[in-house]
C-alpha cells in the first residue's frame, strides 16, 4: 500500500465548492475561477503549471490540496484505435479507463469503483473483489488523462465526446460521487459534458434506479439483464437475488415514465453462447418486456472472451437469430460490435491485466 494522502484533491470540486474553499483560505474569489478553468478546462494537472497563480499560493495548496491523484501505470493500444489506460490511485490501487474513437464522437469509459463487489461469472473485473469506491475527482482526472493523452494538454477534442460509465464497478454503489463528478463535468467553464451524453449502466440496484427516475439533471440509463428468468440471473448475475427481475423491471417501468425528450434508456444483454442465447430465451426476453410495457431498446453485446471465464461469444448468426426474434415481438434490438478485445479494453474484460498482446505507444501517437 502507498501512502494515504490526506490532502483536498481540488479536481474533485465544483466551482461553488472551489469558491467556497478559496474564501475560507482568505484568497481572492476570482482565484477559485482560475483554478476551476485550469484544472477542468485547461486540463492542467499540477498547481506547478498553474502559472497565473502567485508562487506562494500554488505552494501553499501543495501542502494542504492537490491538483491530481492518479497516475497512468501503462497504455495500451488496440489495433482498432481504442486505447485501454491502467491507472493508480495514490494508494496504489488500479483504475481502468477506455478511449474509443468512433467516426463521429469519441467515447471514454470510465470506472466508477476499483474491482467490482458484484460477482457477474461472465466479468472478469469481478474476480478482483470490491478494493474500493472511487472519489469525485477520481472520476474526472480519468477522463482529463484519457482527453489529455489522446488530444494534448488542454486541447480541444474535435469531435464531441460522450461518456459511458460500464467500467470497473457498479456506479450505482457508488452514487453520490458518481453524480457530484457528473455535475462537476458538466460545468461550462470546465469539461462542459452534459448528462445528456452520459449514459451510465447498472447490474441493477433498484433503490438507485427509482432515486434516479426523481432527479432532473441525470444521465441516460443502462440495465444490464444477460438473462430472461430469475433461474438463469440467479446465477449469472448474483445481484438478482437481493433485486429479482419483477422489482428490476418495476422499478425500470417507473423510470421509463419519467423519460423526457433526448433521454435514452437501453437495456444491455451479453450474448454467450449455448447460455442465454436460444430461441426460447429471445422469447422469454421479449414477453417480459412486453409484459412490463417496456421500451427500451435492447443492446446485444457478444461476449468477450477473457482467459479464466468458462464462456464463449455467440456465433454472428445466432445473435441475429435472436435479434430478429426479439423484432418479430416488437422489441427494438442493437447489435453492439466490440472493441479493443485485443488489448483486453472491451466490456468485462477489465481486471487490471498488465500483459498486453500489443504495442504499447508512446505519449502523443496519433489514433488511426
Ligand atoms: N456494473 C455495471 C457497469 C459495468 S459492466 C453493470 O453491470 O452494468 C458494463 C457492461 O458490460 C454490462 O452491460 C455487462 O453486462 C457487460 N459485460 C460484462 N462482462 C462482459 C463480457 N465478458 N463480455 C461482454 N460484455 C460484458
Amino acid at each position: 500500500m502507498g501512502e494515504m494522502d490526506k490532502r483536498t484533491n481540488l479536481t474533485g470540486l465544483s466551482q461553488a465548492e472551489l469558491v467556497e474553499f478559496i474564501q475560507q483560505s482568505g484568497e481572492p474569489t476570482y482565484r477559485a475561477r482560475q483554478i476551476f478553468g485550469a484544472l477542468h478546462h485547461r486540463r492542467l494537472r499540477s498547481f506547478e503549471e498553474i502559472t497565473e497563480l502567485p508562487k506562494a499560493l500554488r505552494e501553499r495548496l501543495n501542502e494542504t490540496t492537490t491538483a491530481s491523484t492518479l497516475t497512468i501505470e501503462s497504455r495500451y493500444v488496440s489495433e482498432d484505435g481504442t486505447r485501454r489506460f491502467l491507472m493508480k490511485t495514490h494508494d496504489n490501487l488500479p483504475v481502468e479507463t477506455v478511449f474509443i474513437p468512433e467516426e463521429r464522437r469519441d467515447t471514454i469509459c470510465f470506472s466508477s469503483q476499483s474491482g467490482c463487489p458484484l460477482q457477474c461469472t461472465f466479468c472478469l473485473t469481478a474476480q478482483l473483489g470490491l478494493l474500493r469506491s472511487l472519489s469525485p475527482g477520481e472520476i474526472v482526472e480519468q477522463i482529463i488523462i484519457a482527453l489529455n493523452d489522446v488530444y494534448g494538454v488542454g486541447e480541444k477534442p474535435p469531435r464531441g465526446t460522450n461518456l459511458v460509465g460500464m467500467g470497473a464497478g457498479e456506479p450505482f454503489l457508488n452514487f453520490d460521487s458518481l453524480m457530484k463528478a457528473l455535475g462537476i463535468m458538466a460545468d461550462p467553464q470546465g469539461l462542459f459534458i452534459v448528462p445528456h451524453r452520459v449514459t451510465v449502466s447498472t447490474a441493477g440496484v433498484v433503490p438507485r434506479i427509482r432515486e434516479l427516475a426523481t432527479i432532473p439533471q441525470r444521465p441516460n440509463l443502462a440495465i444490464s439483464l444477460a438473462a430472461p428468468t430469475d433461474d438463469l440471473r440467479d446465477e449469472l448475475m448474483p445481484i438478482n437475488k437481493k433485486w429479482p427481475l419483477e422489482e428490476l423491471l418495476g422499478a425500470c417501468k417507473e423510470f421509463e415514465l419519467t423519460l423526457k425528450a433526448g433521454e435514452r434508456f437501453t437495456f444491455e444483454y451479453v450474448m454467450l453462447d449455448g447460455i442465454n442465447d436460444s430461441d426460447e430465451h429471445a422469447r422469454q426476453l421479449a414477453n417480459l418486456l412486453n409484459r412490463h410495457d417496456l421500451h427500451a431498446r435492447v443492446n446485444l453485446i457478444p461476449h468477450n472472451p477473457a482467459d479464466p471465464l468458462p464462456y464463449q461469444p455467440s456465433s454472428t448468426s445466432r445473435v441475429e437469430r435472436f435479434k430478429s426474434i426479439l423484432e418479430s415481438k416488437g422489441v427494438r434490438t442493437f447489435v453492439r460490435r466490440p472493441r479493443g478485445r485485443d488489448i483486453f479494453a472491451a466490456c468485462g474484460q477489465l481486471a487490471a491485466r498488465r500483459e498486453p498482446n500489443t504495442i504499447q505507444v508512446s505519449s502523443q501517437s496519433i489514433v488511426a
